[in-house]
């Protein structure tokens, strides 16, 4: 233990976590949170309780509307998102394409999407498949990939001719935290819909989407939210366009995110509010882990989860500047421009990742020789930074 875990008021949280009691560092919880301890348990109680004794009565009792309880509650807990906006579903991706062709469709006439060259490859791909499927063009925006979408930068590409704009709060890549109250007013002043996406985010930095006046935003629940391999995601959509006349309407209307999916009509009508972003049945056993993570956050607080995320990446950056002089830093110094995670290029980056994996430590690669370390605040100590970042040393010495 280290003066800085002595000193952190979270640092009893760590244990609640599965594996933190071994010598394995993990500095990837930005791919995929560890799991809560908790969750063993709530598994199979659900197992042995709830499916297999409720059975098919289940859906009446709490199934159907758990979609919109668990996203009424991240939405509450990590958003800051009044009920009845955000709902869980379907794939982050699978979310994009819902939400980005629902915002062209509010926008007719308007000719392109804006996106940044950086953003996730999945974000950039979706938003290239919307915009041949509604005859739009894509807009680039060029981006320091140490950095990324500033004001100015977005002020250059938005215009009357844009429909939407997709952006993510936290760049995968280099951590950059976007400015979302002052890009969300550039895009609404050119009378397009912006389009946030959370993954990098949510559970690590907070948000006031309300507040805000975001309009879309989707996020992770396996990243920072701990819902484990392939949980589902969630969708946000601002209450003023889920009401009245001109609602806006997703394309995948399936009988789940209908009116009154038992009545079996002829033909669609979409649900009232934001339940008309579901599709298909619930991924309700994909949204057990979540739930005790979202339980776990809101017992912390977010801010106290992003003061303690901020001193994660601090701890990281001047620890690396002492014992990894020979890398530079691809993320912002500034913590207020800055997520969850540290990225540090070294030419032999790409070999020195795959030789940490086999001591044990488990960063993750991105290029161009970028070493990524997410922290993920409640389940990382400061000693096991610190740990990782020496045998980083070790490893780069013994490749160079
Ligand atoms: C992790 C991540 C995704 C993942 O999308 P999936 O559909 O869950 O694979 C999407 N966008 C961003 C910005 C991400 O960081």
């Amino acid at each position: 233990m280290t003066d800085l875990d002595a000193q952190d008021p979270l640092a009893a949280y760590r244990e609640r976590f599965v594996g933190t009691g071994s010598d394995l560092v993990y500095l990837d919880g930005n791919s995929l949170g560890r799991p809560l301890r908790t969750t063993g348990e709530r598994l199979r109680t659900f197992v042995d309780d709830e499916w297999g004794q409720r059975l098919i009565r289940g859906w009446d009792e709490s199934w159907f509307l758990l979609p919109e309880v668990v996203g009424d509650e991240i939405g509450r807990v990590c958003l800051g998102a009044a009920a009845g906006q955000t709902v869980v579903g379907d794939s982050t991706t699978v979310l994009l394409y819902k939400a980005m062709r629902a915002a062209v469709a509010l926008r007719p006439g308007r000719t392109e999407i804006v996106v940044d060259r950086d953003n996730f490859p999945t974000d950039r791909y979706v938003a290239d498949g919307v915009a041949r499927e509604c005859g739009l063009t894509l807009r680039w925006v060029d981006v320091d990939t140490s950095a990324g979408v500033t004001a100015e930068l977005l002020a250059e590409a938005v215009g009357e001719q844009t429909a939407l704009v997709v952006l993510s709060h936290v760049a995968y890549r280099s951590a950059w935290l976007a400015d979302v109250p002052a890009l969300t007013r550039l895009a609404h002043d050119a009378g397009a819909l912006v389009l946030w996406d959370l993954s990098h985010s949510v559970g690590s930095v907070p948000t006031s989407l309300d507040a805000w006046d975001v309009d879309l935003a989707v996020g992770c629940t396996y990243k920072y939210l701990n819902g484990g391999p392939g949980a589902p995601a969630f969708v946000y959509v601002a209450g003023r366009l889920l009401h009245g006349e001109g609602a806006l309407t997703q394309p995948v209307q399936g009988w789940m995110g209908a009116s009154d999916p038992f009545l079996m009509g002829p033909t669609y009508t979409p649900a009232p509010g934001v339940r008309r972003m579901v599709s298909g049945t619930p991924p309700v056993v994909g949204m057990l882990a979540l739930q005790d993570m979202l339980a776990l956050i809101d017992e912390v607080g977010m801010d106290a989860v992003r003061a303690k995320s901020v001193g994660l990446t601090e701890h990281a950056i001047t620890t690396a500047a002492a014992l990894l002089p020979d890398t530079t830093l691809a993320s912002p110094r500034q913590a207020e421009r800055r997520g969850g995670h540290v990225t540090l290029n070294h030419p032999l980056m790409r070999e020195a990742t795959a030789e940490l994996w086999r001591r044990d430590v488990i960063p993750d690669y991105r290029d161009p020789h970028g070493l990524r370390l997410g922290l993920s605040p409640l389940s990382t100590s400061y000693a096991e930074v610190a740990r990782g970042l020496e045998t980083v040393r070790a490893v780069l010495d013994s490749l160079g």
